[in-house]
């Protein structure tokens, strides 16, 4: 590949110092489980995140899992989730023995519209899971409105959108639980498995910290059944590190995703990027439509360009959920996105001299057909 979808050289290049003596400490300390790491980076994520708590999970779908458990969402529940997201948010729903509810997303910011989850609210609805897809947040004061209305949680899922807001307002800031992923691959990403959960409620953080630790507050004293659900220090020293350049590279995200959308303006059918008032958007993702998709990532990859489809089948047509007795035409939107949408190469440090030549080889793909 010329020019890969993703790469961390732009990032890790720059901190690889750093890196190694977050290492050196967490290995000299000896202390590998919940410690100082730990410790200070909860600190430091629930400071970034405008929240009073964070707790250090292993990673996304356990902490979207684990915010839904503390909260007491279980069988008989309802969830609604949007009907484009990202497998994990749909999988934590089921963990819990909770039902999916699906919602159509809004057709141009790909983000569950505030207007259509009312009709989707019954007497069994217990909570709401906002999705801030490819990094935009999504219209959390309208969705936090209908939500105390009716007496929901709300469980954002902030996988993607690090430092995203609504009219000044941080993602993971909004809900009563919020979960994110620290993969390797998202705007914050560690070196391996990692996630968070965020809150303002302290008996949540606590019921959320006995839960990740096999149910235990006081060693050897189990007080539910717990799981272990725990960030590593070592993981958490990493983040530690990376956490004061986020927003550094989360601008440069969005120099490039400008970029592109100058280049690729009225460029054949491509339906670019776009943010909603009142939204930001990081930019997990820059991602476009085209009804002729595969045609062009085929000829992408052709000439070198590394890209991905998010995500090729929706969750309400996975094999996985065949038992909730879904077909395809029942969420339109998402079945149209997942056919249509391809991401192209993003990265903090990749260079404007790449963007050009994607662009080029883009416009020259609609003008030659
Ligand atoms: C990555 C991601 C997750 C899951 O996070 P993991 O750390 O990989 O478990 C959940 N939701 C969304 C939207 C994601 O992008």
């Amino acid at each position: 590949m010329k020019i890969p979808y993703v790469s961390f050289s732009g990032m890790h290049d720059d901190i690889r110092e750093d890196m190694n003596r977050a290492f050196l400490e967490v290995y000299d300390n000896a202390w590998y489980i919940l410690g100082k790491q730990v410790d200070e980076f909860e600190q430091l994520y629930a400071d970034f995140s405008s929240t009073s708590y964070c707790k250090g999970i292993s990673n996304g779908l356990d902490a979207l899992f684990l915010s839904l458990k503390a909260l007491g969402v279980g069988p008989g529940d309802e969830v609604i989730v949007p009907s484009n997201t990202y497998i994990a948010t749909v999988l934590a729903i089921s963990y819990v023995g909770a039902q999916p509810i699906f919602v159509e997303p809004d057709k141009r910011t790909y983000n569950l519209d505030p207007s259509k989850i009312a009709a989707a609210i019954t007497l069994k609805t217990k909570a709401i899971m906002p999705v801030h897809l490819y990094g935009q947040s999504c219209e959390m004061g309208p969705i936090m409105d209908l939500a105390n209305q009716h007496g929901l949680y709300v469980v954002e899922d902030n996988a993607q959108a690090h430092g995203a807001t609504y009219h000044g307002k941080i993602t993971g800031a909004w809900g009563h639980a919020n979960a994110t992923s620290f993969y390797p691959a998202k705007n914050l990403g560690a070196l391996g498995d990692a996630g968070a959960i965020t809150t303002n409620d302290a008996a949540l953080a606590d019921k959320i910290t006995m839960l990740r630790n096999y149910g235990s507050k006081k060693k050897y004293y189990n007080e539910a059944i717990g799981h272990n659900m725990r960030l590593d220090e070592l993981q958490a020293a990493f983040l530690k590190v990376k956490l004061p350049k986020l927003e550094q590279w989360t601008r440069g995200r969005q120099q490039i995703a400008e970029a592109y959308t100058r280049g690729l303006q009225h460029t054949g059918d491509l339906v670019l990027p776009y943010t909603a008032p009142g939204a930001t958007h990081v930019y997990h993702a820059y991602v476009i439509r085209t009804n002729r998709r595969d045609e062009l990532m085929a000829y992408l990859t052709a000439n070198g360009i590394g890209t991905i489809i998010h995500y090729p089948v929706p969750p309400h047509l996975q094999e996985a959920y065949q038992d909730l007795g879904y077909q395809k035409g029942d969420f339109p939107i998402a079945e149209e996105l997942a056919g249509t949408s391809l991401s192209l190469p993003l990265w903090p440090g990749l260079s404007e001299e790449k963007v050009n030549e994607v662009v080029s080889l883009v416009q020259h793909f609609y003008k030659n057909p």
